[in-house]
């Protein structure tokens, strides 16, 4: 599923092509892609037509497009979803829920979803920030995270420290794949308990979750499964930067020990044992803290984009 990085390719390479962009047609080609929207895939059409794109905003995984200053087009990828910018006479692709056309005649927008998990909607009054998006917090590249509000809304919950990441109302934007390289690169095992944590660890937590968001934005995100591309149809190649993610068995890239998966929530957790071992107390909390030093340090080096970089209005 697509996480923070592959949904930021996506928004930039919309800004690009859309932005300043009058719609002409809208054309639903299957109306499970318009489902959220509650009265209707004719209603879909009509509030769409005709109207310009002021912007392409995102909220953790969620896109939307501003509409002429007050609504505005909602979308989530899903599991499979893309949103593709496409000559106007290129060939339907297979899996085509819903197509744009614009009163330019240029290039249009297309919605595909193999597993029509994604979906887009007409969000009434939502341009500065759809009611949809309302309850998803802010997420870590945002310039106004609460860094300090996170750090004790993390130490004050009583769960695994993974799943602190992956709670949409505490942070956003990130799944498994950049939780488990950020708890690695913490040196904290995914199964540590948030209580258990000392403040600076969280801090430095948060520190090497926007250093593997960064650097996988820079990469074009992970095609880990092949379904996730950019508007032009490419693949990121962050999947090649993994240190454990998918990999169980391979050498531990700090280490050297073969990488451990677990089962969890239904899926995986990826870690070294070596370099995240099990367990809890102030004495793993303090040794966490040297370890993450070590491993920030190479992290730093290696960051492709810098968070001041990635902040400025131009890369925003
Ligand atoms: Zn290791």
């Amino acid at each position: 599923m697509p996480e923070l990085p592959e949904v930021e390719t996506v928004r930039r390479g919309l800004d690009r092509w859309v932005t300043g962009r009058t719609i002409g047609t809208v054309e639903v080609l299957h109306p499970r892609a318009v489902r959220r929207h509650a009265p209707g895939v004719a209603d879909f059409v009509a509030a769409l037509a005709g109207r310009r794109v002021d912007a392409v905003r995102r909220r953790g995984k969620y896109l939307w497009l501003p509409l002429d200053g007050r609504d505005a087009l909602l979308g989530h990828l899903g599991m499979s979803g893309q949103l593709l910018v496409q000559p106007a006479g290129a060939p339907d692709e297979t899996h085509l829920r819903v197509r744009f056309g614009f009163a330019d005649g240029g290039p249009q927008l297309r919605f595909v979803d193999q597993r029509t998990f994604g979906g887009l909607a007409y969000s009434r009054g939502g341009a500065v920030l759809p009611a949809e998006l309302a309850h998803i917090a802010r997420d870590p590249l945002d310039p106004e995270f609460d860094d300090e509000a996170f750090v004790a809304r993390v130490r004050g919950r009583r769960t695994a420290v993974k799943r602190a990441l992956l709670d949409q109302t505490l942070i956003s934007g990130i799944g498994n794949i950049y939780a488990d390289e950020a708890l690695w690169r913490s040196g904290l095992y995914w199964g540590r308990g948030t209580g258990t944590l000392p403040c600076p660890v969280v801090r430095s937590l948060l520190g090497h979750v926007r250093e593997v968001l960064v650097e996988a934005i820079g990469s074009g995100g992970t095609s880990f499964d092949a379904l996730y591309v950019n508007v032009n149809g490419r693949s990121g190649y962050f999947d090649r930067s993994l240190a454990v993610y998918g990999r169980q068995g391979a050498p531990c890239p700090r280490c050297g020990a073969p990488v451990v998966r677990e089962p969890f929530a239904n899926r995986s957790s990826f870690f070294c044992p070596h370099c995240q071992p099990a367990g809890s107390g102030e004495g793993q909390g303090r040794g966490g803290a040297t370890r993450t030093g070590s491993v920030r340090l190479r992290a730093r080096s290696r960051a492709a984009v810098s968070l001041d970089e990635y902040r400025s209005p131009r890369a925003r």
